[in-house]
């Protein structure tokens, strides 16, 4: 009998391993302080930032909408108020001035290196990013190439090009469909993920994943990873509300550990980051009986 973990025949038969470890990220304040609108799309276009996060806020209490939806249409409509038109071209412009928390830029080479070196090579690592803001800023940030996947909200462009309705809209809950997506290797939005699928013919397990968020709106996320074996972790910037919620999700279980957003090589996210993939490491190992 075939237990998880173990290898398997995928459907053209080819022996495969779940020998794979995933990391997915939250974006907008787990790997930048702040939102990637506020480096971004509110400056070009001129909209303070504080008026418009409560506008939109005071929309979706009054109508019950969804506040994605509200957030890009009311993105389109100060637009076309300063005749700005937005297209894929200016979105990609816009990432190069994103900042990130200290050692972001060098996080993804040595978390690759621990994992290479503490496997031996025999355990595969990547990266990915499921985000509620942009997938058309996201597309052009600086450390894309470390990422395998991005999933995010997107929008629709007419014939010239310019943004005029929301295509895909991400939203706290389902981000989880990402996850879902990743665990069963259907990582094209075209691809059926609702057909059953055997635990064992799953290339990423849950159990493989570590998801890193921020806030309340990882929760959907950090509780599916956490209850299918799952890690999860949450960063915090250093002030009194951020902490708070960090210990909230903390202490309903909904996180392994809470760290500073640091991701510097001797800060406590990375050493403790150091000992949770030697634990998933070391679980890979055991059920696919790998000698290092
Ligand atoms: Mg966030």
């Amino acid at each position: 009998m075939w237990i998880r973990g173990l290898k398997y025949r995928g459907s053209e038969g080819n022996v495969m391993k779940q020998d794979s470890i995933a990391i997915i990220y939250d974006f907008d304040g787990t790997l930048t302080p702040k939102t990637m609108q506020e480096y971004t799309l509110l400056p070009r276009l001129g909209i303070k930032s504080k008026n418009f996060w409560a506008d939109i806020v005071r929309e979706t209490k009054k109508t019950g909408a969804e506040t994605m939806m509200v957030y890009m249409r009311h993105l389109l409509d100060c637009a076309a108020e300063k005749h700005v038109s937005i297209s894929k071209t200016e979105f990609l412009k816009m990432s190069k001035d994103i900042e990130y928390y200290n050692g972001v830029s060098s996080w993804f080479d040595r978390v690759n290196q621990y994992v290479n070196c503490t496997s031996n090579s025999k355990i595969k690592i990547y990266h990915y990013i499921i985000s509620a803001g942009h997938l058309e800023i996201l597309e052009g940030i600086s450390i894309k190439k470390y990422i395998k996947k991005i999933f995010a909200s997107e929008y629709y462009y007419n014939k010239d090009n310019i943004a005029v309705f929301p295509k895909i809209v991400v939203t706290d809950t389902t981000k989880t469909q990402y996850l879902f997506r990743i665990n069963k290797g259907k990582e094209n939005l075209s691809d059926s993920i609702n057909e059953h699928m055997a635990e064992i013919k799953r290339p990423i397990p849950f159990d493989n994943m570590i998801y890193i968020g921020d806030g309340l709106t990882d929760v959907p996320s950090m509780a599916l990873i956490k209850k299918e074996g799952g890690h999860s972790i949450a960063v915090y910037q250093n002030n009194k509300t951020q902490i708070k919620i960090s210990e909230g999700l903390l202490k309903a279980n909904r996180v392994d550990f809470i760290a500073p957003a640091d991701f510097s090589e001797r800060s406590k996210l990375y050493k403790n980051m150091q000992y949770l993939l030697d634990y998933v490491i070391a679980k890979i190992k055991y059920r696919l009986k790998l000698k290092s």
